[in-house]
């Protein structure tokens, strides 16, 4: 039998996530499901789930568990015969055992990033909301200043993502990727990686998969992120 890989990311936010689950999905085939991506195609259906997602998401607040793997669950069912790498999901406990009752990850990567680097380059982000595209003014600016690349709609900052809101952000992070962190680890498939660039942080994720999916490393992807 034909033995899929399942991966998940943890992160928080401003700690690359996107940019090494880019990375892995382009290097090892893996699909990319982003829980973001899945709720605002929700919201988009203008279902009664999608009009409730959609109260929380524009406030920048935690999706109830219960309405969260009502959207994800049955999405990765219809996935049994893929490799997969999610990200954004699970974020709670809760999620975390809803997740593990249907399939079991064969690892998940979490990244440990300084909060001095989390701030610097969440004060330099700006998102398409529509799209969820994000792009960083020092690193990844967009082509048009403050148009998104592909629909040329204004990008926003979001509110959460200014210093203010920073510190409250990271803290709820924390509190709650804690338990699910010593799930994983209790699994034995936690792999933790830290530093202040991604760059520098990707070669060790690179042989980590490359081992456990039985692939030969490819040379280091070059690029100018941080
Ligand atoms: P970052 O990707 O930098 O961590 P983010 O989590 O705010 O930022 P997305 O992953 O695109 O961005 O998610 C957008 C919103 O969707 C979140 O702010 C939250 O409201 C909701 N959301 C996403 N994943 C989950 C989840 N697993 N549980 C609850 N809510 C979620
Ligand atoms: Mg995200």
């Amino acid at each position: 039998m034909a033995k899929f890989f399942r991966a998940a990311i943890m992160g928080p936010p401003g700690s690359g996530k996107g940019t090494i689950s880019k990375r892995i999905a382009h290097n090892f085939g893996l699909q990319y499901l982003s829980s973001g991506h899945f709720l605002r195609e929700s919201i988009a259906a203008n279902t009664e789930a999608g009009l409730q997602v959609k109260n929380y998401v524009d406030r920048s607040m935690l999706v109830p568990d219960q309405v969260m793997t009502r959207i994800m669950l049955p999405r990765l069912e219809q996935l049994s015969s893929h490799s997969w790498l999610l990200d954004g999901f699970p974020r709670t406990l809760s999620q975390a055992k809803a997740l593990h009752d249907l399939c079991q990850l064969d690892l998940v990567i979490s990244l440990n990033i300084p909060y001095e680097t989390l701030r610097e380059r969440l004060r330099d982000r700006c998102v398409h909301p529509a799209s969820g595209r994000v792009y960083n003014l020092g690193f990844n600016p967009p082509r048009v200043q403050g148009k998104d690349d592909i629909t040329g709609e204004p990008l926003i900052q979001h509110d959460d993502d200014k210093p203010e809101a920073l510190m409250a952000r990271l803290r709820l992070y924390k509190d709650v990727a804690k338990p699910v962190i010593d799930l994983y680890k209790k699994l034995g498939i936690l792999h933790s990686f830290s530093g202040t660039e991604t760059d520098r942080i990707w070669p060790y994720i690179n042989s980590l998969l490359s081992a456990k999916m039985h692939i030969q490393p490819t040379v280091a992807f070059q690029s100018q992120s941080p």
